[in-house]
């Protein structure tokens, strides 16, 4: 049992955006967490200086508050290169980096030929017989040496939080190229180093780095790290609902757009804390979801990320917030008896702006001619103020028995002339925010 303190680590690339996807990794490493009390660090992994991008940083950080996920500790891999060069010397010492000259179409050419025999493509080793002799023939002429990491050959097992069992065959992978010709270090080997460094516990990444656990276990011992040491866990990937890699959509599912949007936060982390898990979906306070997040109860088939299942969780979470929590938020003037009106009636806190302008602006309701002599009777009943939440009642009743109206027949036209709405909050609630005046306007046209 282990009993350090649980420490985790989100480590996006800054190379775009973040998005549902990386997003419920982050999700589930702050969920877990805040159930252990571990702590939970953000590693920003830019080693690919090409494509990494102080902005998308930037815009990682941000969209991290907005969700209200918070960090202990935070590292950036490009600013410690010295330590990756480090363990790269420990390695070469140890026998366990060997020096390659392979070009890109020497290595295609060799998978081409292995393929041909029927053979799994793997790296043939061929540079690990390079004598020193020829070692130095390829560096007069120019070439630097990248660095592959000789792997251990073992079957590579660990129980997965999500999985149980798993198990990769290292025979079967090639040797991992950990630091290129220009010198600079790969994610597969900044990763171990930093993962061994900052004592992480607990992994928690996508399925997509089940081999990359694999090769990196290997790693971890060969750089002096102990089996066991570290608990993997891997989410099942995301699909769209026809069952397509949502990678592709991913520009339309980032945290902006769905901010831009207006979905809440905590409508997002509620959904994607559950997102693939037994447990149902429901709008739970980070408490709550923190108390019941259980990696052993998350299915082991790809989950379907449904925009309708989010747009539900951000509805049923408006329905239950307090005046005193959204008011900062509504139009300045807008009552605690406002929100209590149309809390019930929203998809997206946005909403609220529009019947803000509905009860207490200028509409024009849509014509109703055929309706002239009803709504004119409707407005000649408007009882006199002051209004409550008994004077619809009273209203539509002596209305409807007058015009000889109920049920649909009665209701739809006044809702109709009254909001400019087909539907929308009881006209109990309404009636006395809008009052008489506006009401007297919008039924007379
Ligand atoms: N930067 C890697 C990624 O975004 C991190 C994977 C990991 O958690 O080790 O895929």
């Amino acid at each position: 049992m282990n009993t350090r303190t649980p420490r985790l680590r989100f480590a996006p690339s800054p190379t775009g955006y973040l998005h549902v996807g990386n997003l419920r990794t982050a999700v589930a490493n702050y969920l877990f967490a805040a159930r252990h009390g571990g702590e939970l660090m953000l590693r920003m992994d830019d080693t690919d200086l090409a494509r990494s991008r102080p902005e998308y940083e930037a815009a990682i950080q941000e969209d991290l508050h907005w969700l209200g996920i918070p960090w202990a500790q935070f590292a950036r891999q490009s600013e410690r290169m010295d330590r990756y060069e480090a363990a790269a010397e420990r390695l070469k010492a140890s026998g366990h980096l060997y020096p390659c000259f392979e070009s890109e179409e020497e290595l295609a050419a060799k998978r081409a030929m292995r393929l041909k025999r029927r053979l799994p493509p793997v790296y043939d080793r061929a540079m690990l017989a390079l004598t020193p002799e020829q070692r130095a023939a390829a560096e007069a002429n120019g070439k630097r040496p990248y660095w592959r990491f000789k792997l251990s050959g073992d079957t590579i097992t660990w129980n997965d939080l999500v999985f149980g069992e798993r198990r990769v065959k290292l025979p079967s992978v090639s040797d991992p190229v950990l630091i290129r010709a220009d010198g600079t270090p790969l994610y597969t080997f900044t990763s171990v180093v930093d993962d061994l460094e900052f004592g992480v516990t607990h992994i928690i990444r996508g399925e997509d780095h089940v081999t990359n656990t694999g090769i990196q276990i290997d790693l971890m011992a060969a750089l002096g790290g102990k089996p066991g040491d570290i608990a993997f866990a891997h989410l099942p990937l995301l699909t769209d609902a026809e069952g397509g890699k949502l990678s592709k959509r991913f520009d339309s599912l980032s945290v902006r757009s769905l901010r831009k949007d207006g979905l809440e936060p905590d409508a997002i982390i509620a959904y994607l804390a559950r997102l693939g898990s037994a447990d149902d979906m429901a709008p739970l306070t980070r408490a709550e979801l923190a108390d019941s997040f259980d990696l052993g109860r998350m299915s082991h088939s790809a989950a379907i990320f449904d925009p309708r299942q989010l747009l539900a969780i951000n509805r049923h979470l408006l329905h239950r917030l307090s005046f005193a929590e959204v008011a900062s938020r509504l139009p300045p003037e807008a009552t605690e008896g406002f929100w209590l009106a149309v809390r019930g009636n929203l998809d997206l806190l946005s909403e609220a702006r529009d019947w803000w302008r509905i009860v207490t602006g200028d509409i024009v309701p849509p014509a109703q001619p055929e309706e002239a002599e009803f709504l004119r009777m409707a407005a000649e009943h408007l009882p006199a103020e002051p209004w409550d939440a008994a004077t619809a009642g009273a209203w539509t009743k002596a209305l409807g028995a007058a015009a000889g109206r109920r049920g649909k027949a009665l209701f739809h036209p006044l809702r109709l002339a009254l909001t400019g709405e087909e539907s929308g909050p009881d006209l109990r609630d309404l009636l006395p925010l809008i009052g008489r005046d506006r009401a007297l306007r919008r039924l007379t046209g």
